[in-house]
C-alpha cells in the first residue's frame, strides 16, 4: 500500500513536470497552427479580463435570538444534611 502511494505520487509529480516542460517549450512550424493552439493563444493574449459576476450580498434577518433566564432549581433535602462520614478508627 505504501509503495503504491509513493509510486502514484511520483507518477503525478512527473506528469506535472512533463506537462509544464511541454507547455513552455512547444513550438509550431507556422502561424496558423499557433493561432489555433490554446496555450499560445493564452500566452500571447492581452491582459486577461476578469469576468465574474459577483452577486450582491443580501442582508436579511432570518431569526431573532430570544434569551430566557435559566435558574437552576437546587434543593437540599433534610436527609442530605444528616449524612456524615465514616467514623475514624
Ligand atoms: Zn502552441
Amino acid at each position: 500500500m505504501r509503495f503504491t502511494l509513493r509510486w502514484l505520487a511520483w507518477l503525478c509529480l512527473s506528469l506535472m513536470l512533463w506537462t509544464a516542460v511541454a507547455e513552455s517549450t512547444h513550438n509550431h512550424p507556422n502561424k496558423t497552427e499557433s493561432a489555433s493552439c490554446s496555450i499560445c493563444a493564452l500566452a500571447h493574449s492581452t491582459t486577461p479580463t476578469a469576468s465574474c459576476n459577483h452577486a450582491r450580498p443580501v442582508f436579511a434577518a432570518v431569526g431573532l435570538l430570544q434569551e430566557e433566564e435559566v435558574i437552576a432549581k437546587a434543593r437540599l433535602s433534610v436527609f442530605e444534611l444528616g449524612i456524615r462520614g465514616p467514623p475514624a478508627v
